[in-house]
């Protein structure tokens, strides 16, 4: 099941259907306002957060992604390599959604993309045989909603036009790609640095953090930006979104998605070697003198 589904709490019965629905299969299902069940799939919130998500709440609300996330988020592990996620907030002592109001959504236009999806779940696989990942999409129905009982009938991309979900799945493909990617590699490429974790991090849900990083000097003597990507990544939070991805690819497995200056590279290499030549240097001594302690001269 996707991890970007907004769900129960863990229900005796599993709520998705088990048949495997493709864009053009139809369904049943609507939520309106007059519905008797109105807000209650807010009340028992589990969601987690893309970054495409928080770039838009953020936006809406008028903070940076810092402030948001310290505001509207809790953080947990996405895996057992420690990697970081986010779930939205809930009430204090409830597990409301912080932003329903009596009224609904207070978020509406902005909600996440797990709120938009409800009533379906998606899942990226890939294909035995095929290279590519695709979507598969699941029907969740939870004793709750009655959505399903409404006599509406859709296609699933009719459903997928009507929550607006084309653009957020454009925004997140890339970033759940790669989370797909470190899955499907295993133990094989091992675990993550700390360094790694934190760049994922930062360029996952700290836009307006990943925007100073790449003004930083250090920064520009490797990456090849020209004045007029800067200026548009300076400009432009979407762009900003699409070049953290592209950085954090080249991060995570070395894939050039990024231009680096010629010879940067090397010379990174050059000052990271003399930094762990002094580092092993540092830990022969410490070693010597905690022999020396132990054995004496
Ligand atoms: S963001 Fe809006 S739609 Fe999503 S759970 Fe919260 S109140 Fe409901
Ligand atoms: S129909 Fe389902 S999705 Fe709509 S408000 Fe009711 S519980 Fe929520």
């Amino acid at each position: 099941m996707s991890s970007l589904a907004k769900s129960a709490k863990p229900p005796q019965v599993s709520p998705i259907q088990p048949v495997e629905l493709n864009l053009d299969s139809v369904f049943q299902f609507r939520c309106h306002k007059d519905i008797a069940c109105f807000n209650a799939c807010c009340r028992n919130i589990d969601l987690q957060l893309t970054p495409y998500d928080i770039l838009r709440l953020k936006n809406r609300l008028g903070l940076t992604s810092s402030e948001f996330v310290a505001r509207y988020t809790v953080p947990f592990e996405m895996d057992a390599h420690g990697m970081p996620g986010l779930k939205m907030t809930t009430k204090p002592g409830t597990s409301e959604c912080i932003h329903l109001t009596e009224e609904g959504c207070s978020v509406y236009e902005d909600r996440p993309a797990a709120c938009r999806y409800y009533a379906l779940g998606n899942v990226a696989v890939r294909k035995k045989d095929a290279g590519e990942i695709e979507d598969a999409y699941f029907v969740v129905r939870e004793a709750h909603c009655l959505g399903h009982e409404e006599p509406h009938e859709q296609t699933v991309a009719e459903y997928r036009i009507g929550q607006g979900l084309d653009k957020y799945d454009e925004m997140n493909n890339h970033w759940r790609k790669l989370i797909l990617k470190k899955r499907s590699a295993g133990p094989t490429v091992g675990s993550p640095s700390e360094r790694s974790l934190q760049l994922f991090d930062m360029c996952s849900y700290d836009l307006d953090g990943f925007r100073e990083f790449i003004q930083n000097s250090k920064f520009k003597e490797i990456v090849d930006l020209p004045p007029e990507q800067e200026q548009e990544l300076m400009d432009n939070d979407e762009s900003l979104l699409k070049f953290a991805m592209s950085f954090l690819e080249q991060v995570l497995f070395g894939v050039s998605s990024v231009k680096v200056r010629p010879g940067a590279r090397e010379e990174r290499i050059r000052e990271r070697q003399a930094v762990w030549a002094q580092r092993r240097q540092q830990q022969v001594a410490k070693h010597k003198e905690d022999l020396q302690q132990q054995y004496g001269e």
